[in-house]
């Protein structure tokens, strides 16, 4: 018999599972942010994968470097350091990655779209678009009347004397379909179900969904874990990634914190705020907290970072979102 030796020994080192937490620093991290940032951590941790930290700081109006500091602090306070990135806010530890200096990065990847001639200018105002735009029935969600598709050159050249054209991916008509590794099976049609979104605003600025996929490929993040409020989002990543030539990661989204008023936890439920909760609770408290609330132990007792890790287990939480009572908890 021939035995192929070099088939045999051929090493095929296994990517390593690389997770991330990827907030946007628009105010102090709630209940909600530090749940996202836990559920990451732990799901990258407890298969032996890697976790960053990726500061979403590219909305210049609405973020701010003090709250970015302070994301950075309550991930400390609660023991979560980056296995990798620049700087070092603690001996060992590693700092966040900043979008907002990235901007060459992006701007690659927005010149190989423009070339391969993926996206177009838009020069809709935000009034034309809530005219124009159709709701997408099941989730609310807008999607892109494509009035600017069919612009010509010249109406286009008279257009930018007066404004600045924001940029928009044009999807096609396909359907897209992935695996949530909570959700299961995931489909929707791209142009009709998603719309074409944008890459690049009128003002510059890169769009989220450019830069989040740019990182997440070129930061080798293999795990996207967050919220499922993003879970429709995926297509369109998982679109613009194969258009840049780069792989999808596997994607796993948790419920949400919801109020018991039945909206999604925000920054304006101040007493789940961190400076609140960190006056209140110990940090074994607070990841106790969560693994309650996320079925991970049968009732509240304070849980050490190590143990959260350790119990995690995707089976055991729920689809349903989670309601936080603020006023029976505290
Ligand atoms: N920066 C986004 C947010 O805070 C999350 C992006 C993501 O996880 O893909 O909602």
């Amino acid at each position: 018999m021939n035995i192929n030796t070099s088939e045999i020994f051929q090493y095929h080192p296994m990517p390593t599972l690389t997770g991330r937490f990827a907030p946007s620093p628009s105010g102090r991290m709630h209940m909600g942010n530090i749940f996202a940032a836990l559920m990451s951590y732990a799901s990258a941790k407890s298969k032996g994968g890697r976790w960053l930290l990726r500061i979403e700081d590219l909305d210049r109006q609405r973020c701010r470097p003090e709250y970015s500091q302070q994301i950075v602090d309550d991930l400390l306070w609660l023991g979560l350091i980056p296995d990798e990135g620049p700087g070092s806010p603690v001996d060992g530890g590693h700092g966040p990655y900043y979008q907002s200096l990235r901007d060459d990065v992006y701007s690659d990847a927005f010149d190989r779209l423009r070339h391969d001639g993926l996206i177009y200018e838009c020069f809709c105002r935000r009034q034309d678009l809530t005219a124009a735009s159709a709701p997408h029935a099941s989730d609310g969600h807008t999607i892109y009347a494509r009035t600017c598709l069919s612009l010509t050159e010249e109406q286009k050249a008279e257009m930018r004397n007066s404004r600045k054209p924001a940029w928009r991916l044009l999807l096609p008509d396909r359907v897209s379909t992935f695996t949530d590794g909570h959700y299961g099976f995931q489909s929707a049609n791209l142009a009709k179900d998603r719309g074409d979104f944008y890459v690049r605003r009128s003002d510059g600025n890169f769009a989220y969904q450019l830069a989040v996929v740019v990182d997440d490929a070129l930061m080798g993040v293999n795990e996207v874990v967050r919220g499922r409020d993003l879970l429709p989002a995926s297509h369109e990543q998982a679109f613009l990634l194969h258009a840049l030539g780069f792989k999808s990661p596997s994607y796993c989204h948790f419920p949400l914190l919801l109020s018991p008023d039945g909206a999604r936890l925000s920054k304006r439920d101040r007493s789940l705020a961190m400076d609140k909760i960190r006056e209140k609770l110990k940090p074994e408290e607070l990841i106790g907290l969560m693994a309650w609330l996320v079925g991970l132990q049968t009732h509240w007792s304070p849980m050490s970072l190590d143990n959260f890790v350790a119990s995690f287990c995707w089976d055991k939480i729920p689809q349903e979102d989670i309601t936080v009572d603020a006023a029976a908890l505290f």
